[in-house]
């Protein structure tokens, strides 16, 4: 009975596995279409000043939903993006989006909020960034300090070679924040190779922060280390009150997360930013 039992638990892990990778083979397949056909869309998430409790920005988040394969996961889309040579296209195209969506706001009088964009580890290390960057600033007319990178601690890793693209975003005014700070394996590493502004703390260090002392002990040392640094903080992923609360007392600059608003639509924003939050 127990081989039976083995038998069957293994049918069940070759099945998963088999369906993954054909999931995979779909998501590919239809992949590069969505990019060339502009099935991608952006939803922003807004981020809140923790002191006054008004919006500073917000972060563009990639969206994708297919006709048969339904709404794919960024994290899954991108990944593949990234190793099937489609993140430079894709890219391109979300900052020639946020930026018209930067002017659209404008506008309409809300031209102070900043949005923030992710940039993939890989793409960092290529040369041509920066100027991509500086060209669709430039040619949509948005000022350079409105514009944000998010990248991970692993950009360290991959990108040796072109930290200068760290120094370069600082000398043009363009704000770099370490995303998902503190889940990388060498944070103090980046910190110390990664000229950037801003420091994102994980989600899951929120997810904890009320229930587990030592998280507890870790944000409040995160927050205290970033500011001796000259960093602002962010905190992703608030969902409480309890959370807001403990965040504000610890000092953390700016909130981010389901509390505040989930991602939503550009016009949402519009009607959000018009409200006083
Ligand atoms: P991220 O950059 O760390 O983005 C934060 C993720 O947390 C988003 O998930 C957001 O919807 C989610 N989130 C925010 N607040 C809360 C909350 O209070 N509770 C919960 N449960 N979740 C919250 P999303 O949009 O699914 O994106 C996942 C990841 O995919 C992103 O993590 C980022 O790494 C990647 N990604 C998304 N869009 C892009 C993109 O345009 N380019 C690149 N390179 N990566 C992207
Ligand atoms: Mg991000
Ligand atoms: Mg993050
Ligand atoms: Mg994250």
């Amino acid at each position: 009975e127990a081989k039976d039992l083995g038998k069957n638990r293994y049918s069940f892990y070759e099945s998963e596995f088999t369906e993954k990778a054909e999931y995979r083979f779909q998501v590919e397949q239809h992949l590069r279409e969505a990019v060339e056909q502009r099935q991608i869309t952006l939803v922003y998430q807004p981020q809140i000043d923790i002191a006054s409790g008004e919006i500073i920005g917000v972060e563009a988040l990639s969206r994708w939903y297919h006709p048969q394969l339904g709404h794919v996961s960024p994290i899954d889309f991108i990944k593949i993006a990234e190793q099937i040579g489609l993140i430079k296209p894709l890219t391109e195209w979300i900052l020639q989006t946020v930026c018209d969506q930067m002017a659209v706001w404008n506008s309409e009088g809300f031209s102070d909020i900043h949005t923030a964009v992710n940039i993939s580890p890989d793409h960092f290390l290529d040369k041509g960034l920066v100027s991509l960057i500086t060209e669709t600033l430039e040619t949509k007319g948005i000022a350079f300090d409105k514009l944000e990178l998010e990248v991970t601690e692993s950009t360290v890793q991959t990108n040796a070679q072109n930290l200068s693209a760290f120094e370069r975003l600082k000398d043009l005014g363009i704000s770099v924040a370490i995303d998902d700070f503190g889940t990388g394996y060498s944070s103090f590493s980046s910190l110390k190779h990664m000229n950037v502004d801003i420091l994102k703390i994980d989600k899951s260090f929120i997810d904890d922060i009320l229930t587990d002392e030592k998280t507890q002990v870790l944000v409040g040392s995160m927050i205290k280390m970033g500011h001796n640094l000259g960093y602002k903080i962010i905190a992703e992923g608030i969902e409480s009150h309890a959370q807001l609360q403990l965040l504000q007392r610890l000092q953390c600059d700016i909130g981010q997360g389901y509390l505040f608003s989930k991602p939503v639509t550009a016009k949402e924003i519009s009607t959000i930013l018009g409200s006083s939050y």
